[in-house]
């Protein structure tokens, strides 16, 4: 079972993943991909060589487990925190200690031996939004979770491992990530202090001065940070004020499928096809009476958003050890790059 440890004097929960184990030799280097269609157990026509289905995208009404799908969710083979047992908080002598209780899902994007999420269609991209949002929807019925991270590993470098089929992960936590606390409690500091959302403000002055914009379409904007950490570091946000990205719309779903399939395609452009990591922000659970009071402005003062971060660069002993990152590349330079690759490459035309 694997365990959750904090860390007593930075505060931060570490997942030590025993299923996972790995000996000193199985650290040595990390070899590129050599894998075939024939033997990816992502592909349609394998669906035994994964564990059962847990959600399908299926137009036509196939059996689960079987050929027909254009989008499939499954449990991890790996996973770092397990689906069964209770959390049981307890005190291991100054130490607290969490039972590695949590949801481990690999989202199968395509029904192809498609590596890049650049080279579906807006329609595919579209069923895997959507997917998205309902496996957010369901794991929130379950009171052990707090959050629920959707994120995305694409190349070696970034963690995507052998197998080079287009997929994201989704990982439901006992506890609240850090980072994401982190964001919510800066939003909540500025909208008690001025009544307004941090993000409604920011991206209403990045479109006055548009030099760090990448991209805009009806309903949502991709920019460059302004104190971006990494180089071509992107956040994405709807410009309609939304704490919770599972809420998203059908249409809104289709226009966000064009924007990032412009986007994943302009990086791969410019960059030649980089490995890249993008994690999903959004409203952490709050389905305990005590969690929803402690929230209780959360709709009006948390902005979702995506970060994507092509992995360019590799933190370095000052990075890591004093939190603060060097970029190279101001975001502006970024920005104005993109901004020229996604313009190239149209997708459609209102976008
Ligand atoms: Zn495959
Ligand atoms: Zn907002
Ligand atoms: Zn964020």
């Amino acid at each position: 079972m694997p365990e959750l440890r904090r860390d007593p004097l930075g505060g931060r929960w570490v997942i030590i993943a025993t299923e996972r184990a790995k000996r000193p030799s199985d650290f040595a280097g990390t070899a590129e991909p050599n894998d075939t269609q024939e033997d990816c157990p992502f592909c349609e026509g394998h669906e035994s060589e994964t564990p059962p289905e847990i959600f399908g995208v299926r137009p036509n009404g196939s059996k689960a487990n079987a050929p027909g799908w254009r989008v499939r969710v499954v449990p991890s083979i790996k996973p770092i925190l397990r689906i069964e047992g209770e959390l049981s908080r307890r005190g291991k002598g100054i130490y607290d200690v969490m039972q590695g209780v949590g949801a481990h899902e690999v989202l199968v994007e395509d029904p192809q031996h498609v590596a890049n999420l650049a080279d579906c269609s807006t329609d595919q991209i579209a069923c895997v939004l959507k997917a998205a949002t309902q496996r957010i929807q369901d794991l929130r019925r379950d009171p052990r979770f707090r959050y629920v991270l959707w994120f995305k590993n694409y190349g070696v470098v970034a963690g995507a491992g052998q197998i080079r089929h287009t997929r994201s992960q989704l990982i439901a936590t006992p506890v609240t990530p850090k980072r994401v606390k982190e964001e919510l409690a800066g939003a909540l500091r500025y909208f008690q202090d001025k009544d307004r959302c941090l993000l409604c403000d920011l991206l209403r002055q990045e479109l006055e001065l548009r030099d760090r914009v990448v991209l805009e379409s009806n309903a949502f904007v991709v920019l460059c940070p302004f104190a971006s950490r990494f180089p071509f570091e992107l956040s994405l946000f709807p410009k309609r004020h939304a704490c919770d990205f599972a809420s998203l719309s059908p249409e809104a779903t289709l226009e966000l499928a064009e924007v990032l399939k412009r986007l994943l395609t302009g990086l791969r452009e410019i960059l030649a096809d980089p490995p890249y990591n993008y994690v999903l922000h959004t409203a952490p659970f709050r389905h305990q009476q005590a969690r929803a009071m402690h929230w209780k402005s959360i709709e009006e003062d948390y902005h979702w958003h995506l970060e994507l971060i092509p992995r360019l660069t590799r933190v370095a002993g000052f990075e890591w050890g004093s939190g603060f990152y060097i970029n190279p590349t101001p975001p502006e330079e970024a920005a104005r790059h993109l901004r020229e690759a996604v313009q190239v490459k149209g997708v459609v035309g209102h976008v």
